[in-house]
Formats: C-alpha cells, sequence, structure tokens
C-alpha cells in the first residue's frame, strides 16, 4: 500500500524543516518527502495543496477515565478523540480509579489501546508517584518503569510533604524518570473554586490564591535542580509560575512545561453566570496572565502545550459551580483552538506550533514520535492540518464520551483534517472528496 500527500507545506521541527513537498507513506512507514516527490503508482492520493504536513501530534496530559469511569471515557473512545484531534500519540494520567501504580494496570492499558477500535493511536501510561496515590509512600517505580510508564505524576493529588517529593525526585532521577507535577499547595487551595480576586468577592464563591500554584512550582523546581531530577510542570497558569520556570531554566535546572489552551483563551470572567464548563484547575486567572503565558510561549520558555482532555458526564457538571468537578475536554478542540490563538495571531509561526504539539512534548518525555524522519517512529505518525479552514465547534459532534467543554460554539480557523497511525487512517469530514484519489 503506497499512499502519497502531494503538495502540501511539510513542517518537521525536529529537522528544522519547513518546504513545499510531497510525502509518501508505504507499507505503514514514511519512506520519503521531499519537493520533488511524485509517485505515479501510489495506491491513494491525497491533494494537501495548501495543507501542513507534519509529525503525528504528541499529547502529553490526557485523562482517559479507565479502569474506573467508563462513564466519562474509555480508552477507545479517547483515543479515537485523540485521532480526530490529530494526536497520533497520547500520554495518560495515573489518577484513575484504581491509580495506576501497579504493573498490572500498566499492562491493561497498553494491551486495551492496541486492541483493534482504538484508532491506532498510541498511549504512553504515566504512573502513580505514590501508591494509591496518597501522597505519602512511592509506588515501585521501577517496577512500574519496566511495565512501560514513560513518566511519574501525582496528577489530581499533589504530593503535599516535600520530604516525599524530594525522596520521588531523587528516586526519579535514579530511575531516569521524568515527573510530571501537579503543582498546588493545598492549604492555600483548600475549599476554592475559581481563581482569588474581586471576581470570586462578587460571585460569592470561595477562591484559589495564585501562591497556591507559585509556590508549589518554585519547590519543585528547586528540588529538581538540586536533584537534578528531571521535572515538568504540568499546565502553568499564571505569570508568577511563568517567572519561577523562567529562573529555574536560567539556573540550568532540568525543568519544562505546559500550558493548556483553557488557560491561554479564558480569563476568570469567563464564568459568568457560574457556568461550570470554565471551572479549571488551576483556575482562569486574569488578562495579564495570559498576556504573560503568550510571551512565555513565544519565547520558548513554555515549552509545549497540552489538551488536559478532562471528560466529565453531564450530570456530574449540572451542579452547583462550588460542586462541579475541574477541567474540560479538549482533544478535538486544543488544535483549532491553537491557531486561532497563537499562530494566526502571531505569537507562534507555524513551525513552533507544531514543534509545541509534537516534537517538543515527544522529546520531553522520550518518546518515538514527533517526526517524519524514514524510521524513527515505529509506524508512520503523520497529522495533516487545514490552517484556514473556518469551523465551529459543536460540543455534540465529538468522539469523547462527554461533553463538558469550555469552547462549545466557538468559530476557529484551522483544523487537523488526516491523521495517520499506521494502517489507521481518520478522514476528517470537512476533508474534500475531491482532494482524495483512490487507485
Ligand atoms: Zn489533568
Amino acid at each position: 500500500m503506497r499512499i502519497l500527500l502531494k503538495g502540501g507545506r511539510i513542517l518537521d521541527p525536529s529537522q528544522e524543516l519547513d518546504i513545499a513537498g510531497s510525502l509518501l507513506i508505504e507499507n505503514d512507514q514514511v519512506v520519503a518527502f521531499g519537493p520533488g516527490l511524485n509517485d505515479a503508482s501510489a495506491d491513494d492520493v491525497y491533494d494537501c495543496h495548501g495543507l501542513w504536513i507534519t509529525p503525528g501530534l504528541v499529547d502529553p496530559h490526557v485523562h482517559l477515565r479507565e479502569p474506573g469511569d467508563p462513564h466519562k471515557e474509555t480508552i477507545a473512545t479517547g483515543t479515537q478523540a485523540a485521532a480526530a484531534g490529530g494526536y497520533t500519540t497520547i500520554c495518560c494520567m495515573p489518577n484513575t480509579n484504581p491509580p495506576l501504580d501497579s504493573p498490572s494496570l500498566v499492562d491493561f492499558i497498553l494491551d486495551r489501546s492496541a486492541s483493534p477500535g482504538s484508532g491506532g493511536v498510541f498511549v504512553a501510561p504515566v504512573g502513580a508517584l505514590t501508591k494509591g496515590m496518597d501522597g505519602k509512600q512511592l509506588s515501585d517505580l521501577f517496577a512500574l518503569k519496566r511495565a512501560g510508564i514513560v513518566a511519574a505524576s501525582d496528577e489530581g493529588f499533589p504530593i503535599q510533604d516535600s520530604m516525599v517529593m524530594t525522596k520521588a525526585m531523587e528516586f526519579c532521577f535514579q530511575l531516569d524518570l521524568p515527573i510530571m507535577a501537579h503543582c498546588e499547595d493545598e492549604s492555600l487551595s483548600r475549599g476554592g473554586s475559581m481563581n482569588e480576586g474581586a471576581m470570586s468577592a462578587m460571585l460569592g464563591l470561595k477562591g484559589i490564591h495564585r501562591s497556591a500554584e507559585e509556590i508549589a512550582v518554585m519547590r519543585n523546581c528547586l528540588l529538581s535542580l538540586h536533584t537534578r531530577c528531571q521535572l515538568h510542570v504540568m499546565r502553568v497558569s499564571t505569570w508568577g509560575a511563568v517567572e519561577m520556570i523562567r529562573q529555574a531554566k536560567y539556573l540550568d535546572a532540568p525543568v519544562t512545561c505546559e500550558v493548556s489552551p483553557l488557560h491561554f483563551t479564558f480569563t476568570e470572567e469567563a464564568i459568568g453566570e457560574f457556568d461550570t464548563n470554565f471551572k479549571a484547575l488551576p483556575p482562569l486567572r486574569t488578562r495579564i496572565d495570559i498576556d504573560l503565558l503568550l510571551e512565555a510561549l513565544n519565547d520558548g520558555t513554555i515549552d509545549c502545550i497540552a489538551s488536559d482532555h478532562s471528560p466529565h458526564a453531564s450530570h456530574e457538571v449540572d451542579v452547583p459551580f462550588e460542586e462541579a468537578p475541574f477541567g474540560s475536554v479538549g482533544l478535538e478542540s486544543t488544535v483549532g483552538v491553537t491557531l486561532t490563538r497563537l499562530t494566526h495571531t502571531g505569537v507562534l509561526s507555524p513551525l513552533e506550533t507544531v514543534r509545541k504539539l509534537s516534537t517538543t512534548p515527544a522529546r520531553i518525555l522520550r518518546l518515538e514520535a514527533g517526526t517524519l524522519k524514514p524510521g524513527e517512529t515505529p509506524v508512520a505518525q503523520v497529522t495533516v492540518i487545514d490552517p484556514d479552514l473556518e469551523w465551529t465547534l459543536d460540543r455534540n459532534k465529538s468522539f469523547s464520551k462527554s461533553r463538558n467543554t469550555a469552547f462549545h460554539g466557538m468559530h476557529l480557523k484551522g483544523k487537523p483534517v488526516l491523521t495517520f497511525c499506521g494502517s489507521e487512517i481518520y478522514r476528517d469530514a470537512l476533508f474534500g472528496n475531491h482532494r482524495f484519489v483512490e487507485a
């Protein structure tokens, strides 16, 4: 089987490549690409004129809810949503029920994601840093790493005890295992449901002060500096947190970070009349924070973009604001929102956009992904993005089981239209039929 992606703009940050050209996939592998490439014997030809041909996208931060809450999401529905969102590799978080703290659960995730019906998308499990995610006793991280985790995390249950976190970092340094950290000092955030400030006072909601995030970011950056453990700070939201990370990088600490579209798009005012789709953790902040997040995306302090896809069932979201869970689904909106808010506005060039959505998260988590170089991924992982396609996000047209999105009804410019992951091909309904020639 030979598939030709013809006449697009090839963007591959792993090779600093931004050229006009075509790409050939043969027997599920990328075999060639370049300006002069033309293959009359291809079985299928996709006309990519005006489209970007990029390495398959990589999402470092996704909640698949399996095991434990299949009514919110399953590995099958989550990976289908990922393929529709342009992703070929996603990292799943350990705060499932039970948490991912044993090798058998890692096996379960890997088996399930490799089974038919999962869209071919690679799922890279992230293990629980502590047993039962209790924040006290470290999991058997050696066994978890051998089972296949790519990082360890305290997502959802941030480790409060600094000695436990120090031990975790020392041990993960020995294992050469990155830590993905949920940075929150719960003594400052407990019971809060939105950013603390004039808006929370007006709505009568208990606020979460920005210091709750910044103190934890600072602590974890310092521990990374001293232990040399690779630290990835998840979804930063405040300008202060960004400054801590900038300083840590300046001091040559092995620190990276991510931001989610929620946090670079909306301020706390989006909550309006207690709309629970905008209840995020960390909470949505202010205009100044967004301006500085954009600056940090532009100057590289923020390394990558993560969806933090957090599915919740309708009955769990349609409750008073204080009782609602945190988070929004994001696998199918992240690319559109990123292009609309960052690329078309000049914050990121097209090549930098792809770097933050693919090559850098793959590098941080040492995944065989994020590149078009033949032979460097187990199978071809290629995404085709129409940067100029205008569309409106409709939460009812989603592969995810959950509908809790902050982006419903938003007009977006840019959409992934083809996702190739080995023999699995996702073709968006908005990819024109005239563009596809089957031999
Ligand atoms: Zn999360």
